[in-house]
């Protein structure tokens, strides 16, 4: 309140302010620190996940005591405990298609924290047709970015830049890529002192600037970005009106189709010395890292040139970290003839929630 930019005009604002984070993750949970000691009068807050040790390193929302609770239970304890007097609001729920507009029509400015293509492409187009600000950030290994897509502010959107999203499995997520975990709290910071600048009207916002952050290099680096007019979303002759089902947009749903075996079924197999055939198709660090016994390593990029090391007639049960990459692998080894491959639900992460707590999570 002491500072002339802000007063206790600027405070009243805030205080009347309701700012959506979408994520309670990485992103969203330095976001969400500062917005509620910042004295943000609402908070809501999108989340379905469960706390995970394994990414405590970078979702300081969350503590060790809070594990297996639901992320959003743990979040709305931390952040009344940083300030009682802010309004949190939940929404337990995947974001979708079905839901989308209606969760963000409650809220002035939208801070993305996900960490999805089908939730980054949800928020945008939502954001661009209720014309609130979207605060981005993204994070990868040791590279950040962050801007403000706000086309009724005179910027682009998310579409501008990438009108298709990236194909299905193409791009590893935090978890299989790795990322420091002081990185998104950096730029998650930086989400929310954008958030709280566009509320109170000052400085220079990030609309049409998109910040580039390498934590090795430690350097800063500045884009200028430009609306589309021929953007799908936002440009002069929109071909996307209503928020699309993005799960089959972005090639997810489409794992649903591949064939599976829960890590039971194949601990059975395992036990049962039944003839089948394990393959691994993670990196070798990451099968270093951790591995079932007997599972042969053929990471992903190796594979369409090493299938005539396997056997096509034998029973073919494909992993990697988590199912996605595997899912990939299955559909590469049904189109080349393999009658019967199973992807493993959950991969190697359920392996060692469920199976063998022996196997470390990584
Ligand atoms: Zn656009």
């Amino acid at each position: 309140m002491i500072m002339p930019e802000v007063g206790p005009e600027g405070q009243q604002r805030l205080n009347e302010a309701r700012v959506l984070c979408i994520g309670t993750g990485g992103l969203g949970s330095p976001a969400a620190l500062y917005l509620a000691a910042a004295g943000i009068g609402t908070l809501g807050l999108v989340d379905f996940d469960d706390v995970d040790l394994s990414n405590l390193q970078r979702q300081i929302l969350h503590g060790t005591k809070d594990v297996g609770r639901k992320k959003l239970e743990s979040a709305r304890d931390r952040l009344r405990d940083v300030n009682p007097n802010v309004a949190i609001q939940l929404h337990e729920a995947r974001f979708t298609s079905q839901n989308a507009r209606e969760i963000v029509s409650g809220y002035d400015v939208v801070v993305d924290g996900s960490d999805n293509f089908p939730t980054r492409y949800l928020s945008n187009d939502v954001c661009v047709f209720a014309k609130k600000p979207n605060v981005y950030g993204s994070v990868f290994r040791f590279d950040g970015q962050t801007t403000v897509f706000a086309p009724h502010l005179g910027g682009p959107c998310y579409r501008c830049l990438f009108p298709e999203p990236p194909p299905p499995g193409s791009v590893p997520n935090c978890a299989q890529a790795g990322v420091l975990g002081v990185l998104p709290g950096i730029v998650g910071t930086i989400q929310a002192n954008e958030a709280i600048k566009l509320i109170l009207g000052v400085g220079e916002s990030l609309v049409g600037r998109l910040l580039y952050f390498d934590a090795l290099k430690m350097k800063f680096r500045e884009f200028k970005l430009r609306r589309d007019p021929r953007c799908p979303v936002c440009g002069d002759s929109p071909t996307i009106t209503e928020p699309i089902d993005y799960d089959q947009f972005c090639g997810v749903a489409s794992t649903t189709a591949i064939p599976t075996v829960s890590v039971r079924d194949l601990k059975q197999k395992l036990e049962a010395r039944e003839d089948f055939q394990l393959v691994d198709v993670r990196e070798p660090f990451e099968h270093e890292l951790a591995s079932i016994d007997s599972a042969k390593l053929i990471p992903l990029g190796e594979l369409p040139d090493r299938l005539k090391e396997l056997d096509r007639e034998r029973l073919t049960i494909v992993h990697c970290h988590s199912g996605q990459r595997s899912a990939q692998a299955v559909r590469i080894m049904r189109d080349a003839g393999f009658a019967k491959v199973f992807n493993l639900e959950g991969g190697i992460a359920r392996w060692s929630d469920e199976i063998d707590s022996d196997v470390p999570q990584y």
